[in-house]
Order: C-alpha cells, then structure tokens, then sequence
C-alpha cells in the first residue's frame, strides 16, 4: 500500500544520521529508568523552538497524552472543553473519557473561524480549556491570528495552540506566548519525521506547567525516544529541510488534483491536503482496490460530507495516488 493517510513524513533519515543513532541505541542504559526530568531533551527543544525566557516544557508520549493531561488537570462536573468543528477529533474524545463537557463551535463554510460565534460561545459556557489547531486537521487552513488574539484574551480558562503541523507552516504562535497569562502551545514532532517515537511538548509559562506536572506520570517518555528525539533536535535542520521537500511537493500535489475535473480542493500549511470530490466513499475504496490508502472524512462532520484527505507522500507516492485517482473517476463515470 502507498500508506498517506496519517500525516507521516515519507523521507528516512540520512544513512550517517542513521548509523549514528544504531551507536547511540546500542550505548542506551535501557537496564535505568529514563530521566524523569529528560533535562537534554527539554534543552534542545527549547533551542530549535525558539521559546520566549521565562517559558517551560512539558513532555509527552505525543501530544494526544498532552491533550489527556490538560483535560484532567481541568476536568469537574459542568467543566467545558471548547473546540470548533470540523477539527481534530481526539479534543472531543478525550474530553468525553474525563467526564468534561464538549462544545463544538461550527467553522464558517470555507473553515474560517467565526470569531462572533467562538466568542459568543465562550461567553456562554465559561470553558476550562479551549483547543486551537494551527492549522487545522482535517481542513488544513491557519486560522486568522487576530481572531485567535481576541479569543485568548476573552477565554476564561486555558487556550492552548496546537501547532502539530509547525514544520510545514508560515505562522506560529510561541513568539506571543510571554504576552497572555492563559496562552500555552502544543507542538509533537510526530509529523516531521518521529511518529513512531512518540513526542509532544507543552510550552508555556512556569506557573501552569509546574502545577500540570503533577500530572505527568514521571516516566511517560522512555530511555530510546529521550536520546533518539535529543540526537534528531541536534539536526533539526535535516528534518526542516525534508519539511521544505514535502511543503515544495504539497504545491505540485495541489495543482495536480486541481487539474482533475470534478474536485474542489482547500488549500493547506500543513503536510496534507483536504478535497471534496463526488461519490467520495467510492473513491475512497477504488483508491484502496489501487493499492492507495488515504483519509475518507466523510459520513463524519456533515460540514466534510465528500471530503477526502490525503498526507502528502514522496513524488512518487503522490503520483501513484494522481493516476489511481483518475483511473478511479474514469472508471465510475
Ligand atoms: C497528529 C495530531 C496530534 C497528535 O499527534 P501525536 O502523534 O499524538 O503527537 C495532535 N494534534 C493535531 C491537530 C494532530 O493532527
């Protein structure tokens, strides 16, 4: 299968980057418990990511555990987790296994934020914590910062910028983060390359991580992912660079699929691409018969009804998804 349904980056590191990190797993102390404090990590996280003085890191085992952590820190009977719709489903799932109450405030059609109704909603139901995807999964878009900006300084509660596509975007939030007392971000490095490592991180000032860290079971990030995730920061510039790869091949993935009758695409800052097309479900399987898996979004969210969403592979994935594509419309016509 040409596997792009999950965001996954489909570049492998460099043969000498590799063969550096067999040494360094071969020398792991995996007999010792992982340092609770993963002291070099949060170092050279905050280095590639450029935090503001002052702002901690919390870790994660990815950053679907952040999200899980925040929502208990928070959760009590009538407590409010507030999202928009359509955005990345495990706000809402995890906001139902804490017992918090899920408030979805729908995105205008072409999946703006509708600062009216996100402000209104945030007035009307207090929420605890609200989640931001920047940019949004399944959409794709950034959302207006200014709107954003109003909505932090009208929240209650924590707002939290998730910027799990950070690599492939032109705009983040960590610089302003010293200028809210309720702004923290989230970012994973799931989606530049270490999926299978399983790291987030939470950043924002010291007086809410330290409390949330009462939280965190103190070894969620193990021995391998500590020394391997430290080494690949150490090159952060090899993974932006195949960043910048996958943003170039994003452009000519989108012109390929506009030239496709039949297909609205949306456009995106992140490592995937959300299209609407008829009889998606059809072509959904069609793609799978062809030996292509992607995202079939819909009979989900009816603001997704025939919405399909594919991450944007190597060219030569990408090109066996356009031709399995085409034969597949060519063949239900
Ligand atoms: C992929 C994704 C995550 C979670 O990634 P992890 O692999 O758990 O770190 C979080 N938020 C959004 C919006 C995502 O798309």
């Amino acid at each position: 299968m040409v596997k792009l349904d999950a965001m996954e980056n489909p570049y492998l590191l460099p043969q000498d980057l590799r063969d550096e990190i067999a040494r360094l797993v071969a020398d792991a102390a995996i007999n010792r418990y992982p340092d609770a404090g993963a002291q070099q990590l949060k170092e050279d996280i905050r280095r590639v990511s450029k935090l503001p003085p002052g702002m901690d890191v919390l870790l994660g085992n990815g950053s679907d555990e952040i999200i899980q952590l925040l929502a208990l820190a928070v959760a009590k009977p009538g407590a409010v987790l507030l999202s928009v719709e359509p955005s990345f489903v495990m706000y809402r799932m995890i906001a139902s296994f804490v017992g918090m109450r899920y408030v979805g405030v729908p995105l205008d059609e072409d999946f703006s934020l509708d600062p009216k109704a996100m402000l209104d909603a945030i007035r009307r139901e207090q929420p605890a914590l609200v989640f931001l995807a920047y940019p949004n999964n399944p959409t794709g878009n950034l959302f207006d910062a200014a709107a954003i900006k109003r909505i932090i300084a009208a929240a209650p509660g924590l707002v939290v910028v998730d910027e799990a596509y950070y690599a492939f975007a032109r705009d983040s939030f960590i610089p302003h983060l010293a200028k809210y007392d309720n702004l923290l971000v989230m970012r994973t490095f799931s989606k530049l390359g270490m999926a299978g490592l399983r790291l987030g991180f939470l950043a924002g000032p010291a007086a809410w991580l330290s409390q949330l860290e009462k939280l965190r079971l103190p070894y969620n990030v193990g021995v391998l992912p500590q020394l391997v995730a430290a080494r690949l920061l150490q090159h952060h510039d090899v993974l932006l660079a195949q960043a910048e790869r996958i943003k170039q091949e994003r452009a000519r993935l989108l012109a390929a699929l506009n030239a496709i009758v039949g297909i609205r695409t949306y456009s995106s800052e992140a490592n995937f691409i959300l299209f609407r097309v008829a009889k998606a479900t059809q072509i959904f399987e069609g793609l799978k018969q062809r030996g292509v898996l992607i995202k079939s979004l819909s009979g989900g969210h009816p603001a997704l009804a025939d919405c399909l969403r594919v991450t944007v592979g190597s060219p030569e994935e990408d090109a066996r998804f356009i031709a399995a594509l085409q034969d597949t419309i060519n063949q239900l016509a």
